[in-house]
């Protein structure tokens, strides 16, 4: 990108540059069959830049480069600290290029510039760097076996992983999976969202600059029915690390049975409950947090609190201050570094939501706040932060997952009415609690079906802990040293040891 110091983004938007084509074996390359995609914005429906429509044969030269790359040890050979000072550099480099790749988030997928840059960009380069820095600290086992032998627990690279992510946090989603990944040694061939495929190349380029040998990383762009399927199906991949819909998740693992049983762990969709006790200390604070983590990147986050269980004696007093503080996250033009709600990614998903909406309406809640598309004069895709009340977890909205900025607020009465409630749902991905009393917290913490429980707040995140979902939100975890399960196999290895 030219020199941009001073420029608004606003016009950095207008001169950046749009390169869809796919990347293997460290080149860029169009699709073997010539084919490309326009990809529109969602902030105004400009046109970005067509991109590469990969297909099965794509697929195949990228899966034949990383295949090729992994099996003469140019990256699984390297010592771990050889490895760590390339994704060092990694990281360095997306800080560097942390305005170019924030653009690109922004343009691809509607999320407010200022996020993409404090949120996006900043947990990329530290989750790479973050598993660059664990990977030469990390040692195997020695099992404790009689003195006629030595069994050695070694973990190894799986070979080959097929990386297939969303388009909500597409910079993010895609780091979760190449810092263990690469970490650990593997090659990946990543597949990233058809609606947001501009920054993942980028990455890609960028991990080469930083020293990645070529061949390691590549990158396919294309839709999920042609390049995903072609991916999840190949014989020669061997683990599938992908997060996206419940439904997409259900066919990786169908995938992965009609063909080479490769390894599928996936993260899934959310329904996540934000229980409110009627001992809350500060019910001012925990709807402000309710709004805030609600309406987040427009409510297109898998762990967004999207159902509130609300105790009835103090439900009337949250519904009055979430409702209020709703307009405060009115959508604006994301390249306005003031805005803290853009737009939704696309056309269909504008249908959804506003479906969605239209349902609870017909179902009997009550909309206290929003409820209407909004910005229309932009050709975009915006939708208001939108609240019902008197929801009942029967309803639509409060089943199923709606990735938008809509919230569904149900009332109970008691504390084992509030845990029914809430482990009601096929997901299981985060949860939140909020009572004065220690013990209860405790209680219905332990209660709670899901892979993340908050108490008596919602967002705090960090690389070293833990993320993913139980029942229909998932298999296996993202981030912290427990990725590296995902990406590694164990082995065995006994040696006898003779007497003298
Ligand atoms: P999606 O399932 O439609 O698509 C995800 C990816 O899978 C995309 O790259 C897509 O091209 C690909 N894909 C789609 N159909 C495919 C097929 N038949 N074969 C192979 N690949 C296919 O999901 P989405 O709309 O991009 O993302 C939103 C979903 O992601 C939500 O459900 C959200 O909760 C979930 N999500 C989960 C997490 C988590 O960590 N648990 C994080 C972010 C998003």
């Amino acid at each position: 990108m030219a020199a941009t110091a001073g420029m608004s983004w606003a016009d950095r938007a207008a001169a950046q540059a749009f390169d869809g084509r796919a990347l293997i074996d460290g080149e860029r390359r169009a699709a073997l069959a010539g084919e490309t995609f326009d990809k529109h914005s969602p902030i105004d429906g400009r046109l970005l830049g067509p991109v590469a429509r990969g297909r099965e044969a794509d697929v195949s030269a990228a899966v034949r480069a990383a295949r090729h790359a992994f099996a003469d040890g140019r990256w699984a050979g390297q010592a771990p600290a050889a490895r760590k000072k390339v994704l060092q550099r990694f990281a360095e480099k997306v800080l560097a290029a942390r305005d170019e790749l924030a653009l690109l988030d922004t343009l691809d997928m509607g999320k407010p510039i200022q996020y993409a840059l404090s949120v996006d960009v900043a947990a990329t380069a530290r989750t790479l760097a973050w598993y660059g820095e664990a990977i030469d600290k990390v040692y195997d086992e020695i099992a404790p076996t009689a003195a006629s032998s030595l069994a050695m627990i070694t973990r190894e690279p799986m070979g080959v992983v097929g990386v297939i992510v969303p388009w909500n946090y597409p910079l993010i989603m895609a780091a979760w999976k190449l810092g263990p990944a690469l970490a650990t040694g593997n090659s990946v061939v990543l597949k990233p969202s058809e609606k947001s495929p501009f920054s993942a190349l980028r990455l890609a380029e960028l991990a080469l600059e930083a020293g990645l040998p070529p061949g390691v990383l590549n990158v396919v762009p294309g839709f999920g029915h042609e390049a995903g399927e072609a991916l999840a199906l190949h014989m020669d991949v061997d683990a599938i690390g992908f997060t996206g819909s419940t439904r997409t998740g259900r066919r990786m693992l169908e995938y992965a049975g009609r063909s080479n049983l490769k390894r599928v762990y996936n993260e899934l969709g959310g329904k996540s409950a934000f229980v409110v006790f009627d001992d809350v200390e500060d019910i001012d604070r925990a709807a402000r947090t309710l709004a805030g983590s609600m309406f987040f990147n427009q409510g297109e986050s898998c762990n967004a609190p999207s159902r509130a269980l609300v105790h009835e004696r103090v439900a009337d007093r949250l519904v009055e201050i979430v409702a209020a503080e709703a307009p405060s996250y009115a959508p604006g033009d994301p390249l306005d570094p003031s805005t803290v709600m853009g737009a939704l990614v696309d056309e269909t998903q504008l249908r959804t939501v506003m479906g969605y909406i239209e349902a609870g309406n017909s179902e009997g809640a009550r909309c206290v706040a929003g409820g209407r598309r909004t910005r229309t004069e932009t050709g975009g895709f915006y939708v208001e932060p939108t609240v019902f009340d008197q929801v009942d977890n029967g309803m639509k909205i409060a089943r199923e997952e709606i990735f938008g900025p809509v919230l569904a607020i149900v009332r109970f009465k008691t504390e084992a009415e509030a845990i029914a409630l809430a482990n009601n749902s096929s997901y299981g991905l985060q949860a939140s609690v909020w009572s004065g009393h220690l013990s209860r917290a405790h209680r219905v913490a332990r209660a709670l079906r899901a892979g993340t429980v908050h108490v008596n707040q919602y967002d705090e995140d960090d690389i070293t802990v833990p993320f993913g979902g139980y029942k229909q939100s998932g298999n296996g975890r993202d981030k912290s040293l427990h990725a590296l399960d995902k990406y590694t196999e164990l082995k065995t290895t006994w040696l006898r040891i003779d007497p003298a």
